[in-house]
């Protein structure tokens, strides 16, 4: 990954990049900056992975997201409950 930071300029804030020091894009303001910068590590950290649910390979944006569109459109749609409800489970008084 890219190692960028964000750096004070004249006219605003600028993403530099830590290893050539170059300038690598301008903003206005530092929210919009910080925008661009998250956006970009998001882009790099996206791969190939298979699929917990279904093992096809589908573009993940990281760690956190293991399940392709269509299997996490089923489980949001899936019913909510499985089974019988039953009571609170602990001391019946
Ligand atoms: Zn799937």
């Amino acid at each position: 990954m890219a190692d960028r930071f964000i750096a004070k300029a004249d006219d605003g804030y600028v993403i530099k990049d830590r290893g050539t020091g170059k300038v690598v894009s301008r903003h206005g303001s530092i929210a919009a900056a910080a925008a661009v910068l998250r956006e970009a590590v998001k882009q790099e950290t996206r791969k190939q992975r298979p699929c917990i649910t279904c093992g096809t390979l589908f573009w993940s944006e990281g760690a956190h997201n293991r399940m392709c569109d269509p299997c996490r459109t089923r489980s949001q749609e899936a019913p909510y409950q499985i089974g019988h409800r039953r009571g609170r489970i602990g001391a019946r008084v």
